[in-house]
């Protein structure tokens, strides 16, 4: 049996990616004893740096960036001192060509030869007229990115890269993220922007952001240090195998390390940062049916 089950606030968590080590140091400094549980050997999740022949790789590019002022002071006080500022340059190679991301109009437009530009710009006018005389609510990233760019250009630049970057149907995933990152923009503002330049008018991703000098793994391995640090751990190696639950309450989970070892691990509370469906399907018992099971692309899309 692991853990100080006894203390009523002593808490574990699952998985140590930049989620559960932002939990883990929190309560750490907060003084609840906590242990993090993480299968693999290393900490960071997805967001984790790897080393091959002297070079440190990121898992896909990652930058911090954030407009919330408490999320950013949280990170300068665990990695202010390793911090360097990145100017952020992003582009799309298409047909042999650059072309900037956040889409630029002139060069986007360039790009796809006259044809397509016209069409480009006839369905996105289309679209905005559809939409002004009959409205309908944005719901999926199709819908978002098709209101704001016309179906040309999303099929084009956003489509087969959201689909590849998030794995899955731009039809299925939520429009909220478009807003949220392409605040203000749309291919009216994009022209109009193009022509007279305005200040600040078109709200763009980021211009530079905030980047760990070491890799972004480094955020994680130093909130683990703090985790440590507070005389708590960090359990590499340790995959949470079985969520032990009675009703809506986890009372413990049982852990293996790769030689199959296991232990239970009992805690006052249980904070869960693995994905989602491996969590449902270690419920002991069983999560109802209707948790784990895929919601269909019609379903999800509405
Ligand atoms: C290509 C790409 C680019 C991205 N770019 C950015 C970016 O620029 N900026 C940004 O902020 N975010 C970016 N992200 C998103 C970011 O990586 C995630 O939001 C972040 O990693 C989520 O952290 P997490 O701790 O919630 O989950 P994860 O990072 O997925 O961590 C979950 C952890 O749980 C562990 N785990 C899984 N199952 C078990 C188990 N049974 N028992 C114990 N442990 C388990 C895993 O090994 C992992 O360490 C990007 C993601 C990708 C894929």
């Amino acid at each position: 049996m692991g853990f100080a089950g006894a203390n009523e606030r002593a808490t574990a968590v699952m998985g140590a990616g930049p989620g559960g080590l932002a939990t883990g140091y929190w309560l750490s400094k907060h003084g609840v004893p906590v242990t993090v549980l993480e299968r693999a050997p290393v900490v960071g999740g997805l967001a984790r740096t790897v080393e091959r022949d002297g070079f440190k790789f990121d898992l896909g590019g990652h930058r911090w960036f954030s407009k919330v002022d408490e999320v950013n002071d949280f990170y300068k006080e665990v990695i202010a001192d390793e911090t360097v500022w990145v100017r952020r340059i992003s582009r799309i190679y298409f047909d042999g060509k650059y072309i900037d991301y956040p889409l630029n109009v002139t060069n986007a437009l360039a790009a796809i030869g006259p044809v397509k530009a016209t069409k480009a710009m006839a369905d996105y006018g289309r679209a905005r007229v559809e939409q002004k005389l009959r409205p309908r609510p944005i719901r999926s990233m199709e819908d978002a990115y098709v209101d704001q760019y016309g179906r040309t250009l999303y099929e084009l630049f956003f489509e087969r890269y959201s689909e590849k970057v998030w794995g899955r149907p731009c039809a299925e995933m939520s429009g909220d993220w478009v807003n949220q990152r392409t605040k203000g923009m749309s291919l009216l503002t994009a022209v109009k922007d193009a022509i007279i330049p305005s200040k600040g008018a078109v709200q763009s991703l980021i211009e530079s952001f905030m980047y760990p000098r070491y890799g972004y793994g480094r955020l994680s391995e130093r909130m683990a240090e703090g985790v440590r640090a507070a005389g708590n751990e960090v359990r590499l190696g340790w995959g949470v195998k079985q969520v032990n639950r009675r009703g809506n309450h986890i009372e413990s989970v049982v852990i293996a390390d790769a030689q199959g070892r296991e232990e239970i691990v009992e805690a006052a509370e249980f904070v869960s940062s693995i994905p989602l469906t491996v969590l449902c399907q270690i419920m002991a018992p069983a999560a109802p049916a209707e948790v784990w099971r895929r919601p269909s692309s019609s379903s999800s899309a509405t």
